[in-house]
């Protein structure tokens, strides 16, 4: 069951999760929509590492700040490289317009009015929250990350450092390329049967291979504890939705954002 709404603040939709006020926990995707990206960044990029006017960016950042109530804050994001790192942010961090120059792919943190947020164009970008201890996870997985595990990593970081449990734990992943339009090669799919063995989210076929990165990335939660009913799937494929951005549709692309913030 699937409590996503898309909201039209200011024109600018963001997917987000209402059941989550009451958490003091906000969480939500953007589209394409919205910003003032021109030619193949159109709409609202908030990527300031994809070539396009920085000054353009970091305005798209303050739009997204401004509809979603955050006004006073800056987006957070690190460098992402589809790596394993993660970073945790205790207390205010040098950034310049909300980038942080750290090389991530994970952003965690326990302070309020502090949105995180990852970007992509068919990469996986997951939202994690643990209601009980208030601690927020943002992480981006393309296939590199998921192969790496990254989301498993990030599940142990939680219970580790900050002893988050399984069960207080809710996750949301974001528009991603789907196994509809991810066709990958033999050596990949050799790869990922080798390390996730036999399952539903590697598909063999005669002429193409699929994979799907948010199947892989579900099972992941799944097996570090979250019950699946806490798991909640937009179910939408970047590259088949023109509404947000593709770097397999489109070579010269924006980035779509997934965030999460402790609300004071
Ligand atoms: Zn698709």
């Amino acid at each position: 069951m699937l409590e996503v709404a898309c909201e039209e603040k200011r024109k600018l939709p963001v997917i987000n999760f209402p059941f989550m006020e009451k958490y003091g926990i906000f969480c939500g995707f953007t589209s394409r929509s919205g910003g003032l990206s021109r030619n193949g960044y159109r709409h609202l990029n908030l990527a300031y590492h994809v070539g396009e006017n920085t000054g353009t960016v970091y305005k798209n950042r303050r739009l997204v700040l401004d509809a979603i109530g955050s006004a006073s804050c800056e987006l957070l994001s690190s460098r992402q490289v589809h790596g394993n790192n993660i970073i945790h942010i205790g207390s205010s961090i040098e950034n310049h317009g909300g980038d942080i120059p750290i090389e991530a792919d994970c952003l965690i943190t326990g302070r309020a009015d502090t949105p995180l947020m990852v970007m992509g164009a068919d990469c996986s970008l997951i939202l994690i929250a643990d209601i009980e201890k208030k601690i927020i996870a943002a992480l981006h997985a393309g296939w590199k990350g998921t192969f790496e595990q990254l989301t498993i990593k990030v599940l142990d970081y939680l219970k580790d450092r900050f002893k988050c449990r399984a069960h207080d734990m809710l996750a949301f992943i974001g528009p991603c390329i789907r196994k509809c339009c991810y066709t990958v090669g033999q050596d990949m799919i050799k790869n990922f049967s080798y390390r996730f063995g036999n399952t539903e989210h590697i598909i063999t076929g005669k002429q193409r291979h699929h994979l799907d990165l948010a199947g892989l990335n579900i099972s992941m939660l799944v097996n570090g504890g979250l019950s699946p009913g806490n798991i909640r799937d937009c179910n939408i494929c970047s590259c088949c939705d023109e509404r947000f951005y593709s770097y397999r549709r489109n070579k010269t692309t924006g980035r779509h954002g997934a965030i999460i913030e402790i609300r004071s």
